[in-house]
Order: C-alpha cells, then structure tokens, then sequence
C-alpha cells in the first residue's frame, strides 16, 4: 500500500456507546444498550453491552442514546459513469451512444470521467454504503479510486472494481463500458488485460437488455456463447477473481451459469435445473452461484409512464417482461436458499448513486423478503458473494469499522437508511452525511411504490 506523506489520515480513536445494534441476521436481531470501540487502525476493537464497556480516556465519546447501529450497506451493482438522471433521448440512441462513447474514450474526455466517477463514490458514501462492486466501467477509474481511497488519500467505500466489461461486437454496453471480442480468445486476452490493470471482479454481458431491445421479447436474448464465456472464467478464476453475468433470459442464465460465472446480474424466471445450477455450480470459482436481481433498475422503466422514461412500447412490454423474470426468479431464488445479493445498477436511467435502500424495499414488496432478511442480503450475505467477509458485512471484533448510525430502527421502517445520522467507512466517520438529491426521481419513485 503507497503512502504519499503528508496526505494519509490518522483515525481518531471513538466509542459509539448506548446504541442499539442491528445484528444483520436474518432473524432481524438487535442488541439493546451496546458499545462498539474503533481503533485507529479503523477496525473494530471491541463490540459488548455497554454497563461491562469502559471507554478508554483517548477515545472521542460518541453517545448513541436513542439511536440504531448497522452494519455499512455494500452495493453489488455499481456504476460510476453518470449520476443516474435519464439522458436526453437524442443521446439514448445508437447514434448519440458512439458520440458520447467517443468523447468518454478520448484524452480529453478522461478528466470528466474521473470527476463524474468521484462524485458517485462520494455519493454512495454519503448515502450509507461502506463497499461497491462495479461492473462496467469506461476504463480503469474505479481501480484508480479504489487505490486512492486503500492509500488513505480519500475516504470513500471499499471499491472492488471491474474495469470495462466483455461483449461482443456491438453487444450489450458496447461501445461505452465494454471491451468487444468476437472470439473466444479475444475474450481470454480482453479478460488478461483487465487483470493487468488490478480490477478485482470481471463482468460479461451474456444477453442483451431492455434498451438494446427492438423487438417484443427479445429483451434477453443471448449474445455470449458458452465458450467464449468459459475462456472469459477461466482466466478470471485462474486469477481468484469472481465474474459476474448481466442475462435477463432463462437460455443467457442457463449458458453464463454452465460457463461458470459466479453471480447473475438481473436474471429472469429460474426453473429447477437453474436453481440447482446456482446451488452447485461445479465451474464457479466457489462451486455455487449468487443472484443479484437489481429491481431498482428495471422498476422504473415497468412502473412510470412512458412519457417519463421516454422508451418505445416495445421497450416498455419487454421491461415488464424482464421485470416480472427478474421478482419471479428472485423470489425462487429465495425461497430455495440460493444467496440473494443486493445491486441497484447505479448510473441506468433513474437509478441515483444515493438510492441503495430502495432496493431492500423493492425485496420486501415484491419478492417476498422480511425487513431482516433484506437487511442480511445488504451486508452478510453481500460480503461473502463478493469474497469480504472477512473484512466487512457485520460488526464483529477485528473487521473494518463500517457502519451506519441511523436515528430510528431500520428493521421497522427500511426509509430510515435514506438519511443516515452517521456513515464510518474503515473507520472514517463522515459527519452530517448528505446526498445530493434529485427530488422529482425521488417523488416518481416514492409514487410508484405507493402505486404498484
Ligand atoms: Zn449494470
């Protein structure tokens, strides 16, 4: 780890005493009257019931009388190359994607990227989440916040990140955020390249998607052979790295899990061989696949009028389509013990860099989780898909202090975690946390909601 004198922050040690500790259990368990001790090492030192807790005199008090402590929310589905607000619909076309792809790509471009990609970050901080993972980005400007942000030259989430994505040509989140192989071979060394920047996580996009999409049902039609995919995982794995699948059909979920990939993004419907493909998964890194639904995404596009999303009929019938796949496939998933991760695909259309809880809600209405059990998905279960559990996902003695101060009980009100009283990432707190919000996407969404 590179240290530029002068610029690493020294954590001030702190005790956050007489909080209520939300567990991130599935069974929603919360410890009444506890004390959490954080070193300057920005791990936790010490989590116990308050009455047996001396805080020590160097320790900055923090009295959490009357408040609720969580684990950081991690965000699984991430990306940082927009603040989330529709595009104008002149852009939203093949034709204003290449100029907008040109211009990103361009030298002069670059300096915008990274600003843009900052600003996300700073956002997901603020908004309560300790860890992303993305999954598509323009280049390797994750991987640059991620090693700024390890160097303690800014404080923002853990980054897993994933550079560019592997399509093929002209295929999903081409030319964009994607590296395009016809072969694969040209997968493979795609695949190498990425690594040789340092990502952590490598993303294909086994179908195309909802936009991409110009005839009725074909939302999801896969794009990616079985093979070039498996070149694409056998690097990755080579490298310990996970992969992970954007496919909204049954056939690209089937190809991308019999590949090998490690996490389906979005998903479809799940019949009994996909449920025991997740469950057991011999060519998966760690022999069984996740699901990541990301309703955030495609909820808007289904829910709001199409004067607001400004999407063709045909659009708007395949979102439904892929919406209803998508809560089909994770209510499966759930009901069979399969883990369910928790990803917005932030930087979509009206998919905020700040609306993460919102995802935990959509679980709870539509898919048939509790509070606790979208609560667990956001943090334990998180942690262990993306292969951090070890650091992060639940308060725990020797983990990286990342936690939310919230002023009431999450578990009964999942809103509360909109506007965090405190954010601690590695022990860094973050006073007075506040996103920048975008009020009519907020009212849409909170409309819909109410609607549906
Ligand atoms: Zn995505």
């Amino acid at each position: 780890m590179t240290m530029k004198s002068g610029m690493s922050k020294i954590i001030e040690p702190f005790a956050l005493a007489h909080v209520g500790l939300v567990v991130g259990d599935a069974g929603g368990t919360v410890l009444p009257d506890m004390t959490v001790l954080v070193g300057a090492h920005g791990r936790i030192e010490r989590v116990s019931p308050s009455f047996g807790t001396p805080v020590p005199d160097e320790y900055r008090y923090l009295d959490g009388t009357g408040k609720y402590v969580m684990p950081g929310l991690i965000n699984a589905h991430t990306h940082l190359f927009s603040q989330g607000r529709p595009l104008d619909p002149r852009m939203a076309t093949p034709k204003g994607q290449r100029i907008i792809a040109a211009m990103v790509h361009s030298p002069v471009g670059k300096p915008y990227v990274n600003a843009v990609a900052k600003a996300s970050v700073r956002t997901l901080l603020e908004s309560g989440v300790t860890t992303i993972r993305t999954l598509g980005d323009i280049g390797y400007e994750a991987v640059a916040l991620r090693d700024a942000i390890a160097a303690n030259e800014m404080v923002g989430p853990r980054i897993l990140a994933s550079g560019p994505l592997m399509a093929i040509p002209d295929g999903h989140g081409a030319p964009l955020i994607a590296l395009e192989g016809r072969t694969p071979q040209e997968s493979r060394l795609h695949t190498r390249t990425n690594i040789e920047h340092g990502v952590d996580a490598i993303k294909i996009a086994a179908t195309g998607g909802v936009t991409d999409s110009q005839v009725r049902g074909e939302a999801g039609s896969p794009q990616m052979t079985i093979e070039q995919m498996r070149a694409i995982c056998d690097e990755a794995h080579n490298a310990g790295l996970i992969v992970a699948a954007h496919a909204q059909s049954a056939e690209g979920v089937r190809r991308a899990l019999k590949a090998g990939v490690d996490t389906i993004e979005h998903g479809s419907r799940l019949d009994d061989e996909l449920i025991e493909l997740l469950r057991h998964n011999p060519n998966a890194l760690r022999g069984y696949s996740a699901l990541v639904p990301t309703l955030s995404a495609g909820f808007p596009l289904h829910a709001f009028s199409r004067d607001v999303t400004g999407i063709t009929e045909i659009q708007a019938e395949n979102s439904k389509l892929v919406v209803d796949g998508m809560i089909n496939g994770t209510r499966a998933a759930h009901d069979a013990g399969i883990p369910v991760g928790i990803g917005t695909d932030t930087a979509m259309t009206f998919v905020t860099q700040y609306n993460t809880w919102r995802e935990l809600a959509l679980l709870v209405k539509f898919a048939g989780f509790t509070p606790a059990e979208a609560i667990h998905a956001a943090t334990a279960v998180n942690a262990r898909i993306l292969n951090v559990g070890a650091s992060t996902g639940s308060l725990e003695e020797g983990k990286a202090a990342d936690m939310v101060v919230l002023d009431a009980n999450p578990l009964e009100s999942l809103a509360t975690l909109a506007h965090p009283a405190l954010v601690v990432a590695a022990g860094h707190p973050v006073w007075h946390p506040h996103a920048k919000r975008f009020d009519d996407i907020d009212r849409l969404l909170d409309e819909a909601m109410e609607r549906e």
